[in-house]
């Protein structure tokens, strides 16, 4: 919580004139011992700050929108964390609520180059569902879901699909790709001691545990 020496004259008076009685003087009554304060409006955006956001993001050449987020339900993140991308969080370290940014991330500050050594010809027998080949799912442009030699999930992009072989796009679908993003920074506070622990937000917008 603030202490009133914090707050500016015209934070004070805001408070005043929401919360307490016109007649009360501030120099016989802080408001803020009995009121917290929901938004710190001048609080930057630095590391272990909670920041909520919204925006969009295009596709680059063609304009289209491939990811939008609204007012009604904000994007929330631990800033510093390695949580995003390190560019976009460099563009918006310093910004506070009420800010807005508008960058373009290359694909070397984001997703990378498209890597053709990526794209790999499985044998069809790779894609079998009880003996049979799952062609409801091994379809030109759906997503599915392979394993590396580690168990991780390794999402990929049907290409083709051969006689004897599926070819796979294992790239990330935004690798190669310019991300323009503009937006608003809508909230940024300072992160609790438990979020700090965990490592991501709670609450709004967060994890709820
Ligand atoms: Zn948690």
């Amino acid at each position: 919580m603030l202490s009133c020496t914090q707050l500016s004259l015209k934070q004070l008076s805001h408070i005043v004139a929401n919360t307490c009685s016109p007649t009360l003087g501030l120099d016989v009554y802080c408001p803020l011992e009995k009121y917290t304060f929901e938004q710190n409006q001048t609080m930057n955006i630095e590391k272990d700050a909670v920041v909520g956001i919204t925006y969009t993001l295009k596709e680059a050449n063609s304009g289209e929108l491939v990811e939008t987020v609204t007012q009604a339900q904000p994007f929330y993140f631990l800033f510093g964390f390695g949580n995003l991308l390190d560019e976009f969080e460099r563009h918006l370290d310093g910004k506070s609520a009420g800010e807005a940014f508008d960058f373009q991330l290359s694909p070397e500050q984001s997703y990378g180059p498209v890597d053709t050594e990526a794209v790999v010809d499985l044998p069809v027998s790779a894609f079998m569902i009880q003996g049979r080949f799952a062609e409801e799912y091994v379809k030109e442009g759906e997503i599915i879901q392979k394993q590396d030699p580690e168990g991780n999930a390794m999402p990929g992009r049907v290409v083709k699909r051969g006689l004897e072989t599926v070819t796979i796009d294992f790239n990330h679908p935004m690798a190669g790709k310019h991300l323009p993003f503009a937006g608003t920074v809508v909230e940024v506070r300072a992160a609790t001691e438990e979020e700090l622990d965990h490592g991501h937000v709670h609450g709004p917008g967060g994890h709820h545990h």
